[in-house]
């Protein structure tokens, strides 16, 4: 792979200070690394050194080494996307109608709508259908400069059924080209063929996490702890389980209710816990006393008019706060993880550069790879988008509206 000089930078943000720290809470403006007017060198898919203009002359005068023109364009280090639901099949826009007309999340899951339609849907819908589906999405992740994605299956709700999204989800994850990390969302809601939580809770334990452990299909288990849905206690052999085959947890986590997912979170030493508008005050302490990642979802907020997490509430709390889009069929069809973001500064109280952290390191943190990427430190994968402004004002100005013109994946140019 060969090596190149990224000159004439605009502004370059590295994140570097972070990612030497390895900090992810009491974040401040200049942990975001910013320099204007930069350059940065990279070899083998990683980056080697960055700075202010004018670069060496030995990086300008190499013949082996490729010159590129910024054209004075922002450079970002590629964004980590740490919630998304992309395996699924059908359309809930009827739903989207029906809240505009008043009716509720829940009063829509009653009346088989929500969760329980896109089950219907997905598990009549092929490998083939389901794999095009999903890699759309991934794509259009990607365009929007995402290049690590979470994906959690959960849309089976039945052992078979699982396993046979969570190939395909494994399939995607090695054609589209960013880096995808796989959750298996067994416990989303309470299928009906299943007499009580507990009964499908067992099947998952038995028929299920065994498999998805003993073939790699997945790097984490997720549970909808909420009212109506899973209780902490519901879930205890499902992470019991979990923790025993290896496989990390992450939680959604107090959305509707103080359900104490957030404290269940803490106990089984999740990765993430993700939603939180009604997190207590107890279950935010254990949560940072842990180390578990707080990772908010505007879109779903901005999408079904529930209120918006405080982020400043967890990031006050000592928590490492990330932000991710939910994106899935019902609660947030949004992939533009960059708009999502800024909403959740405005509406969260989070700082510009919370903002930024929040969908890079601190993710990639909660995904186990805060050591190789989401920064442009020294030795971190050269994963980064080249956006059309010549700084981070214009870009969050800007509300996500323009997709980056180029994104670099391990330093090679996307779609080249
Ligand atoms: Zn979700």
């Amino acid at each position: 792979m060969p090596s190149f000089l990224l000159k004439n930078i605009g502004e370059l943000v590295s994140l570097s200070p972070l990612a030497e720290e390895q900090r992810f809470i009491h974040l401040r403006e200049d942990d975001l690394g910013s320099i204007k007017d930069a350059w940065l060198y990279c070899e083998d898919g990683k980056v080697v050194d960055f700075g202010q203009s004018p670069p060496p002359e030995s990086l300008l005068n190499s013949s082996s080494t490729h010159q590129i023109d910024a054209k004075q364009g922002l450079v970002l280090p590629g964004f980590v996307d740490s919630h998304t639901h992309p395996i699924f099949f059908g359309n809930r826009s009827n739903e989207f109608k029906m809240r505009l007309d008043g009716v509720s999340y829940q009063e829509i899951a009653e009346r088989g709508g929500g969760i329980m339609a896109t089950v219907r849907a997905s598990r009549e819908a092929s490998d083939e259908q389901l794999l095009a589906e999903t890699l759309k999405h991934f794509k259009q992740f990607l365009a929007h400069g995402v290049t690590t994605v979470e994906a959690k299956s959960g849309y089976g709700l039945s052992p078979d059924e699982e396993i046979r999204h969570l190939r395909v989800l494994k399939k995607a994850a090695v054609q589209t080209d960013q880096e995808v990390k796989i959750t298996c969302l067994a416990l989303h809601a309470i299928p009906k063929e299943y007499a009580s939580a507990s009964t499908y809770v067992s099947a998952v334990c038995e028929h299920l996490l065994p498999i998805v452990a003993q073939d790699s299909l997945a790097d984490y288990v997720d549970a909808f702890i909420e009212s109506g849905y899973f209780s902490a206690e519901d879930c205890k052999p499902y992470f019991k389980k979990a923790s025993e085959l290896g496989l990390g947890i992450r939680v959604h986590a107090d959305e509707f209710t103080d359900a104490s997912a957030a404290e269940a979170a803490a106990d089984w030493k999740a990765a993430s816990a993700d939603h939180l508008q009604f997190v207590s005050e107890t279950g935010l302490k254990a949560m940072s006393k842990k180390g578990v990642v707080a990772c908010i979802l505007p879109g779903t907020s901005l999408y079904t008019a529930i209120p918006f997490t405080s982020g400043r509430r967890l990031a006050d709390a000592d928590c490492a706060v990330a932000i991710a889009s939910d994106f899935n069929p019902g609660s947030c069809n949004l992939e533009n993880l960059p708009m999502l973001a800024i909403l959740a500064g405005l509406h969260g109280k989070l700082k510009s550069w919370e903002v930024i952290a929040g969908i890079t390191l601190v993710p990639a943190l909660s995904l186990g790879l805060s050591k190789q990427k989401r920064a442009l430190a020294k030795s971190y994968d050269a994963d980064f988008c080249i956006h059309d402004f010549t700084s981070l004002d214009e870009w969050f100005a800007d509300f996500g509206r323009k997709k980056p013109r180029e994104v670099w994946l391990r330093g090679v140019k996307w779609g080249s």
